[in-house]
């Protein structure tokens, strides 16, 4: 029966890497990736060499068709995605998809597990995890006010991503909107620079202004 294993990878600290994904990477007929480059340096640190097919968010229809045919004669394929899990707010969805869709259950799908920036993030906010809401990115410009003005009526845990160019803008539109909530920023997790703010928006502003607001934010809003 083909197969299309969702592996999940580290989202920086290459010992994140579990056993089973290194497993089913060594043992798939090919590897479906965001880009090249950075999965063939994932794979060379665990010596596995495999052919790379690239599935990406500027992948169109006829590639897609690609991968599906691939599956249709029969190849196991896993899909990898730059960090953490596919298919959470990156491409990966629109693959598992559209092979649920026209393949159905002549496919196998196998969820890896692993890394999660969003998951990873709740698990050290101290604030209530038995329900929350995972937003994705806030949107670059349209919807944006909308984004930050609805999160004022959000009764459980919120999490967010947000990108490095845009991650002092969110804090101002945080502090307007809601600027009593308790609020978490992590940052770069699991990297040498790992940092996790904690208090209002503003206190947290401040104490990144003081570091540095390079790197990849989470945002964790507590509830109201
Ligand atoms: N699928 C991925 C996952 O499972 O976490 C998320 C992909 S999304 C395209 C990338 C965003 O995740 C980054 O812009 C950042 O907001 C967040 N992210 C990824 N790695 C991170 C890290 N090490 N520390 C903090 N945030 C991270």
């Amino acid at each position: 029966m083909p197969t299309l294993y969702i592996v999940a990878t580290p989202i920086g600290n290459l010992s994140d890497t579990t056993e089973r994904a290194k497993q089913t990477l060594a043992a798939v007929d090919a590897i479906l990736c965001e880009d090249t480059r950075v999965t063939s340096k994932l794979l060379s640190v665990f010596g596995i060499k495999r052919t790379l097919v690239a599935y990406h968010q500027h992948s169109d229809d006829h590639d897609v068709k690609k991968i599906l045919e691939m599956l249709k004669e029969g190849k196991s394929l896993a899909l990898v995605t730059d960090a953490g899990t596919p298919g959470i707010s990156d491409p990966g969805g629109r693959l598992v998809e559209a092979v649920v869709r026209e393949l159905g259950e002549t496919v196998t799908i196998v969820p890896i597990p692993g890394a999660c920036a969003a998951i990873a993030a709740l698990s050290v906010s101290g604030f209530p995890t038995d329900s929350f809401t995972f937003l994705g990115f806030p949107p670059h410009k349209k919807g944006r006010q909308t984004f930050f003005r609805d999160l004022v009526e959000m009764s459980a845990t919120v999490v967010f991503y947000e990108s490095t160019h845009r991650i002092e803008k969110c804090l101002d539109e945080l502090n307007a909107n809601v600027p009593a909530r308790r609020i978490v920023v992590c940052r770069e997790l699991t990297k040498m620079h790992e940092t996790i703010y904690r208090g209002t928006a503003a206190d947290v502003t401040e104490r990144l202004k003081k570091t540095s607001i390079r790197g990849e934010f989470v945002v964790v809003i507590a509830p109201r």
